[in-house]
């Protein structure tokens, strides 16, 4: 009882944090600072539980980052995720399995899971609320990659019926990639980023097939059209950029409103987690009052350049070739010749 009066009293003293972004850096960013006492206010523009576009694969964070967010134990029943398939064209071209296995969680319960930990924790949530970028100390921009004219669209449904070859499949084609991967109840979440194509003759749902058709994966948009499709599940995310979102003066940015990894390498939301794993610990000391928040800022920036560099690099890269006729071309001999470099290619972007 006494014990609980001091820390109640102490966290008085903090300063607090307000957090714009409820998504997976925001929410995991706000449930370390919690249990470690640092008031947390998260202002979300959307509301819980969504379905996001998303290839819900969690592949590269450890179990020790999750650990140190203190929500390691929400992932008790995702799937374990260990053999893939990739297949450009419709052919296979590669077939393996990762050292480590990767998650697998839809969105619509992940999202909704953190966020009930925040409340647990006596966070406070302020859904649909649109928050506006802010200098101020304090803040932390956590609202995912920076609306823009892009060039791609992001599409995903969650559908049954569908024998997966692989925990992941993979297939790339001439305007761009879907993975496909299970999730819970029986749910295979079918998600695709392609090269936005204003000419296609389709709406909505269809869509997702219709993108795969164009980009030569025919028989994939047959396997979809014949599936039982989860209502609401079907999401479309279109105007980003990948890669490093434009900086804002003064603002402190994490998860991808700082920068977006190509999806393909199945880390953005690894690095969410690592994000805010960076960030926290500069921030509690700011909220203690022992840092300034200048100090404070600039450390996370440091460490998250440090952290992510190379692998942004990297995966920019492999996203290049992936969206290039030569590129795809030079994998398939590659593939062919049995010398697809496969899991170094991994390494560079864990
Ligand atoms: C097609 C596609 C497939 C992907 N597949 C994978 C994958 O398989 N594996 C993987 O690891 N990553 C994948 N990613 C990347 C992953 O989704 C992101 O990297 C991850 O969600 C980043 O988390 P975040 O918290 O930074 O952003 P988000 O999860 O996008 O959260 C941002 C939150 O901010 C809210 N928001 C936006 N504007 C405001 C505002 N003004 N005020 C308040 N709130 C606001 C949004 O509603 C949202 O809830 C994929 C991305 C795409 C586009």
């Amino acid at each position: 009882m006494a014990r609980g009066t001091a820390r109640a009293s102490l966290s008085h003293l903090k300063s607090s944090l307000t957090i714009a972004g409820g998504g997976l850096a925001g929410l995991s960013l706000a449930v370390a600072l919690r249990s470690r006492g640092v008031p947390v206010t998260v202002l979300e523009a959307g509301f819980y539980p969504r379905h996001r576009v998303c290839g819900e694969f969690i592949s590269g964070v450890s179990i020790e980052t999750l650990d140190f967010l203190g929500i390691a134990d929400l992932f008790h029943d995702a799937k374990q995720q260990r053999s893939l398939c990739w297949s450009e064209g419709g052919h296979i071209i590669h077939r393996d399995k990762l050292t480590e296995a990767a998650l697998g969680i839809s969105r619509y319960q992940l999202d909704d899971r953190l966020q009930q930990r925040l409340l647990e924790l006596g966070g406070t949530l302020i859904t649909r609320h649109r928050a506006r970028p802010s200098p101020a100390e304090g803040h932390v921009w956590a609202a995912g990659r920076k609306a823009r004219q892009g060039r791609w669209i992001g599409l995903k449904a969650h559908v049954r019926g569908l024998d997966l070859s692989a925990d992941l499949e993979m297939h790339s084609g001439s305007n761009g990639y879907a993975g496909l991967a299970g999730v819970e109840d029986g749910w295979v979440n079918v998600c695709g980023l392609f090269q936005l194509d204003r000419s296609l003759d389709a709406k909505a749902s269809a869509l997702l097939p219709a993108y795969l058709d164009a980009g030569g994966n025919v028989h994939l948009a047959d396997r979809l059209r014949h599936c039982q499709w989860r209502e609401g599940s079907f999401s479309a995310v279109a105007g980003f950029e990948l890669g490093r979102q434009q900086a804002m003066p003064g603002i402190l940015g994490i998860g991808d409103a700082e920068s977006m990894i190509p999806p393909f390498t199945g880390n953005g939301m690894s690095m969410a987690f690592q994000a805010a794993e960076t960030a926290c610990m500069p921030l509690v000391s700011w909220s203690a009052g022992e840092m300034s928040w200048l100090q404070a800022a600039n450390e996370v920036r440091t460490a998250l350049a440090k952290r992510f560099q190379k692998r942004l690099a990297a995966s920019m890269l492999f996203h290049k070739v992936l969206f290039n006729d030569a590129g795809r071309s030079v994998l398939q001999a590659l593939s062919s010749a049995d010398l697809l470099p496969f899991r170094p290619m991994l390494s560079l972007v864990r």
